[in-house]
């Protein structure tokens, strides 16, 4: 089992983040760890580079973000935990994969129409080659796990046609260079809305600070927030039939949920009947109860400079490692001379 799985460093890390994507990677470095297997977590930062952006706030934001990701739990002496700015391997293998990534296929990329939209003449060559850099992430490592959100599903399978390609095209039948990726979508990865629209995703690119919560919110803005999220008159069902047409409830519910380690049903069960004034305070205890540890290592790992070079340096020596195999591997196959 190798799991390979990127972020990308920009904005605030929030409770989304959190519940759909980052505790699944602790729970994935558990899982590969007790089967012998290898969990690779990047920070992707070459990958910002296919968006305007200000070169100060991607260096504080990568820093942030691995702060935050020791404080949810991953662990740098079990987790390989790296930049790809530091493993030159994610750029130059991404070049030997662009002759076989077709202009066809990247056009077809959803991501690339929606973030493109009427002004395709004006992106970024990166904006449309991010897939071929997204397969090379996984394939550097032969990964047989890749963890992704739906929006991320298409780009997997192009890595898969990407590596096909190339195994087909370079490599040999008992030989094969690359081994094709599996999505793996984790059962329980709750998707967390917007606290101001229940129709929205909660999101760090959403303007309104108070639609989120911040993991690196203090008690007091978290319990802040919770109260002024918006929901409507009624009180809380006991069924969740009774949460239909109801967003705001519903994303509340399943937020203690998520905290909890529980179902939706579960909380009914135990809130039915009861009005937001009851149950938003006990929404906002449990927050803090979950997220103040969190919140309190991030605060103190943030200021550590040099903890944190020394964590990316070693996940970047170990990533560099794991990769060289397999570059070499392509390079031969293409019939580059390298000495
Ligand atoms: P942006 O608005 O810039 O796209 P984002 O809030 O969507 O930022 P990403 O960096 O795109 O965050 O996503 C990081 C990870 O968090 C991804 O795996 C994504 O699926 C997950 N994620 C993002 N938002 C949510 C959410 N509201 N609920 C659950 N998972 C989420
Ligand atoms: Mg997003």
């Amino acid at each position: 089992m190798i799991v390979v799985s990127g972020i990308q460093p920009t904005g605030k890390p929030h409770l989304g983040n959190y519940l759909g994507a980052i505790r699944n990677y602790v729970k994935l470095q558990d899982e590969a760890h007790s089967q012998g297997g290898k969990c690779l977590i990047f920070l992707a930062d070459l990958h910002a580079l296919s968006m305007p952006h200000v070169p100060q706030e991607l260096h504080a934001a990568t820093l942030e973000m691995v702060a935050t990701l020791v404080a949810c739990g991953l662990d740098p002496a079990r987790t390989v935990l790296f930049n790809q700015a530091q493993v030159p391997a994610h750029a130059e293998l991404q070049w030997l994969l662009q002759g076989t990534a077709r202009m066809g296929w990247l056009n077809r990329m959803t991501q690339w129409k929606d973030k493109a939209g009427k002004n395709r003449e004006g992106q970024s060559a990166a904006l449309f080659t991010y897939p071929v850099l997204q397969a090379a992430d996984v394939l550097l490592y032969q990964a047989t796990h890749v963890p992704v959100g739906d929006d991320q599903k298409q780009h997997l399978e192009l890595a898969r046609d990407i590596a096909q390609k190339f195994n087909n095209d370079f490599g040999s039948e008992d030989a094969p260079v690359f081994t094709l990726p599996e999505p793996y979508i984790p059962e329980a990865a709750a998707r967390i809305m917007s606290l101001r629209d229940g129709s929205r995703k909660m999101s760090k690119s959403e303007p309104s600070d108070m639609s989120r919560i911040n993991l690196s919110d203090t008690p007091d803005e978290m319990a802040q927030k919770v109260k002024k999220a918006k929901t409507d008159p009624e009180p809380l069902p006991s069924e969740m039939a009774g949460l239909e047409g109801r967003a705001e409830a519903l994303n509340l519910v399943t937020i203690y949920s998520a905290l909890d380690g529980s179902t939706p049903e579960a909380v009914l069960a135990e809130f039915g009947g009861q009005g937001f004034g009851h149950f938003k305070p006990v929404l906002a205890e449990k927050l803090v109860e979950v997220l103040g540890p969190i919140r309190d290592r991030f605060v103190e790992l943030k200021e550590d400079r040099e903890s944190l070079d020394a964590i990316l340096a070693r996940g970047a020596m170990q990533a560099r490692e794991i990769g060289r195999p397999t570059l070499d591997a392509a390079y031969q196959a293409l019939g580059l001379v390298r000495g």
